[in-house]
């Protein structure tokens, strides 16, 4: 299950790139947060050495997933929870709602989890009769507004305070002085929220980490909402990936040293929950019942792929921050609740390739996003991969076929492919002004859509090292 794609990739990029505003916010959004990370990350020693040692922990607990969720189910069990194995998207929103069901409940307050996008849990609950209410605030924008998350830990990146304030006034009646700035949206959020948690029988919540060795869950908000879901409702289930675990509690601590840095540049995120187990008899506070939904959804078909490192992600979103497509387009216009370049990968390694055969393109293979990946995910080489199995499997338009064929045929004769180049070199010139082409003719258009094309050099690498080697001048300095 996946968030439909309305329009082709290309038309949703188009409109994205129109947007003059979204690309405002978006670049003065995701450049704060990214000095930010560089920030975070010198403040920690050693951090490369972190990185690794993270790199390590995701890579084997990955090649002992087995294992480790074997251990991970009996000590949540041990604990008094219960643990649910989902491998559909629909196998794991028919046990939310039939246990709703089955224990009565009317009303849930959710604290982020991405994995519930992926499932669309909440279209699910509500048709079942459920009052499902975000707690985020960001989710709770999207939710006020119709609207889907554009970011995997910002959800409303692409709108501004401007925005919320209209959103807030047109909603939920705000007044002037209620949305006059962030803190009084903020209050105004709290003031309406706090009620929600008080009165909700259920409380649902994603898993950042399942610790194997304890059963523990790690939670991360930064607003303490998911402190709140987790212990007033006198039901919690916390829906995980079956990806998301760690071998113990040392592990963990790895792991978040370089997560909240790579994510906003903090040190720690503000509220970093370990909850093992529901409520205990001589305890006070917490849910009565605990149920874990580990769900699969295409991800053990992954793990056995040429795309596996994948799933070593931790969900920090600096790959987004660091992506100049991104930065342009935002997340929607990807079409997947994983946007970015981890949603390039992730989503058709899941899904497949049918509707998700552009994602893969979606990147101009920079490296930015290997460079500030906390685990060092190798994102460009599988998105290479997943460009050459697409056209394997024979979606690649014909025409890429057909150039590719006469480039071989060129390239493949010394004469003729000096002959092209000087042609290719004497006809940008003749399109050029100041050294730039602003647009190019026919079907070349699109290249220049929405940038410029430089003039190619006058002379051949093989013209200058000829030059270069008689002594003649305009060969290259040494
Ligand atoms: S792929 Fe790496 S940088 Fe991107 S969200 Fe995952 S952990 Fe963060």
């Amino acid at each position: 299950m996946t968030t439909p794609a309305p329009q082709p990739f290309h038309q949703r990029t188009e409109a994205a790139l129109a947007d003059a505003h979204l690309n405002q916010t978006l670049r003065r959004v995701t450049a704060r947060v990214l000095d930010s990370r560089t920030a975070g990350l010198e403040r920690l020693p050693a951090s490369d050495d972190w990185r690794d040692h993270a790199r390590r922990i995701r890579a084997h607990t990955l090649a002992h997933l087995d294992r480790y969720l074997d251990e991970f189910v009996t000590n949540v069990e041990a604990r008094g929870g219960h643990v649910h194995y989902a491998r559909t998207a629909e196998d794991a929103v028919t046990y939310v709602t039939d246990l709703a069901r089955a224990r009565g409940l009317t009303k849930a307050v959710k604290s982020k989890s991405m994995i519930s996008e992926e499932i669309h849990l909440n279209d699910h609950l509500e048709r079942a009769g459920l009052q499902v209410v975000e707690t985020d605030l960001g989710e709770w924008v999207v939710q006020l507004a119709q609207d889907h998350p554009s970011h995997v830990i910002m959800p409303i990146i692409h709108k501004s305070a401007s925005d919320v304030a209209d959103l807030f006034r047109r909603t939920l009646g705000a007044t002037d002085e209620e949305v006059a700035d962030v803190p009084a949206m903020t209050k105004l959020a709290r003031a309406r929220l706090r009620p929600e948690f008080l009165s909700a029988d259920l409380g649902i919540s994603g898993v950042n980490f399942g610790v194997a060795g304890t059963g523990t869950l790690c939670i991360c908000t930064n607003e303490g909402n998911g402190r709140l879901v987790t212990t007033l409702p006198r039901v919690h289930v916390a829906m995980m990936g079956i990806e998301r675990l760690v071998p113990d509690i040392p592990s963990l601590g790895t792991v978040l040293q370089v997560l909240a840095r790579s994510a906003t540049g903090q040190n720690l995120t503000v509220y970093t929950n370990l909850l093992t187990g529901p409520r205990r008899p001589d305890e006070f506070d917490g849910p009565e019942e605990l149920h874990v939904v580990l769900v699969d959804n295409g991800r053990s078909t992954v793990l056995g792929s040429t795309e596996a490192e994948i799933l070593y992600c931790i969900r920090c979103g600096a790959c987004l921050n660091v992506c100049p497509v991104y930065q342009q387009i935002g997340g929607h216009a990807y079409g997947s609740v994983y946007p970015g370049p981890v949603g390039a990968v992730l989503t058709p390694a899941l899904w497949g390739q049918d509707e998700w055969t552009d994602l893969p393109h979606a990147s101009s293979l920079c490296g930015a996003c290997r460079e500030v990946c906390p685990v060092r995910i190798d994102i460009p080489r599988m998105l290479l991969t997943l460009r050459a199995k697409g056209v394997d499997e024979g979606r690649a338009p014909s025409w890429i076929g057909q150039g590719l064929a006469m480039f071989r045929r060129v390239a493949a004769r010394p004469w003729l492919f000096g002959a092209a180049g000087r042609a290719a070199a004497f006809g940008t010139r003749l399109l050029a002004s100041r050294g730039w082409i602003r647009r190019l003719p026919g079907p070349l258009a699109g290249w220049t859509a929405s940038r410029d094309f430089p003039v190619m050099a006058g002379d051949s690498f093989q013209d200058r090292w000829k030059k270069r080697q008689t002594g003649k001048p305009g060969g290259p300095q040494s």
